[in-house]
């Protein structure tokens, strides 16, 4: 009889559940659970931040070249990059009002437990946009640079479109052979993790007791709730009428990469598979092969929108009341924070010091959502990645109606 094989999905499901019961087994001594647990988890995410940056350089130049015309490139970039602010402005602005309503609920903290001096910090956005650009070519990749990287990528696929004649495709060929085999290399990379899952979570378990998912309870139900009413009001609607796809449709195609976006906390690992569903739904392959890799880097909606309320959170463990042109200039960082990130697990806790700074919030707050960041990353990737799906729908919704006119 052959036995059949269990989906990726429920075999992440089930490691979850074991990480679980073995990290409460193990509670009475974290430290195993550290020291050769949590090794290898380490080493499952090390993979993926590896294969990132190639990833995100080919699969960006690969979009650019089989659209073989710069301005058709622009168009696209354009309306992509300007659909990905506004919903993330939108995010955040959602994260902040429903932390603002349930705030009360949230706990006071001794502040003699969490010394706080206010700091001045604030982004300066001239510096930020000059760090866009890449002063070496080998730097970005060292530093994993996300933005950096994308820059070089626009620019050498340009350049190909530019080089290439009609006959002669060669160049092509290997920028998509090299997307290929890097694509390939993040599934190899993927299928570990359900091994991954269960050697993060299992020690995170551990050293905290599952005390910690009981008291930060509150706010990852917000979080949560945010993450539903953005993903059902901004997707459902953008998405129906810009896209001419009904949200049911919609959602059910969108359910395999979701799921595997919660389970791997990862836009980028989630890439493969996302694109397979947006196609599904009607996506072109040149703007998903675009649209897509550039989302897992710079459109963040579920991270945006966790900034929004843990800042509001741990305003309101130390006491403080923010104003209202603070709450503006966390929708300002946030968005722009949010483009900064890298799709990987965990980069968006790394970014609210950005976003706790810019409003003179205690940076160390970070630690009391630090320990359950997993559960708010789960939730807050599987947002990002359908943010990204439903903007390749509506591009190509909004291409082909443009090519139609023409
Ligand atoms: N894990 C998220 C992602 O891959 C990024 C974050 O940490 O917010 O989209």
């Amino acid at each position: 009889m052959q036995k059949k094989k269990l989906a990726l999905s429920t075999q992440i499901f089930i490691a979850l559940v074991l990480a679980i019961i073995a990290g409460i087994a193990l509670t009475g001594a974290p430290g195993f659970a550290t020291s050769y647990i949590k090794p290898f988890g380490t080493i499952f995410l090390n993979l993926i931040k590896w294969i990132v940056c190639p990833l995100v350089f080919f699969s960006i130049m690969a979009g650019v070249v089989s659209m073989r015309d710069i301005k058709k490139v622009g168009a696209i970039g354009g309306t992509t990059v300007v659909y990905y602010m506004c919903t993330t402005a939108f995010a955040v602005a959602i994260g902040l009002l429903f932390a603002n309503i349930f705030k009360g609920i949230f706990p006071v903290l001794s502040t003699t437990d969490l010394a706080y001096e206010p700091s001045a910090t604030t982004v300066n956005f001239m510096d930020t946009l000059v760090g866009i650009f890449p002063s070496n070519f080998i730097k970005p990749f060292v530093d994993a640079s996300m933005l950096q990287i994308i820059v070089a990528s626009l620019i050498i696929g340009f350049a190909l479109i530019l080089i290439a004649d009609d006959k002669d495709n060669m160049e092509f060929t290997f920028v998509n052979v090299a997307n290929d085999i890097c694509m390939k290399a993040m599934e190899m990379i993927i299928k570990l993790s359900p091994i991954g899952v269960f050697c993060l979570l299992c020690p995170v378990v551990a050293e905290n007791g599952p005390a910690v998912l009981g008291s930060l309870a509150k706010v990852l139900l917000i979080a949560y709730l945010c993450y539903i009413v953005h993903a059902v009001l901004v997707y459902s609607l953008t998405v129906s009428t810009l896209g001419h796809v009904s949200p049911i449709a919609f959602f059910k195609g969108m359910m395999p990469a979701m799921m595997m976006a919660f389970s791997s906390a990862s836009s980028v690992g989630t890439l493969p598979l996302n694109m397979e569903c947006a196609e599904k739904l009607g996506a072109d392959k040149e703007v998903a092969s675009f649209v897509l890799p550039l989302g897992a880097t710079i459109n963040m909606d579920g991270t945006a929108i966790y900034q929004g309320v843990c800042s509001i959170f741990i305003a309101s463990c130390f006491g403080i009341n923010l104003t209202f042109p603070q709450m503006l200039t966390i929708v300002l960082t946030a968005t722009l924070a949010s483009i900064g990130t890298a799709g990987v697990p965990g980069a968006g806790m790394v970014m609210l010091a950005m976003v706790l700074q810019s409003v003179g919030l205690p940076v160390e707050g970070i630690a009391l959502v630090a320990g359950v960041d997993r559960i708010f990353d789960m939730g807050r990737t599987t947002v990002n990645i359908t943010g990204d799906a439903a903007c390749s729908i509506i591009v190509s919704e909004l291409q082909r109606r443009k090519t139609k006119k023409a």
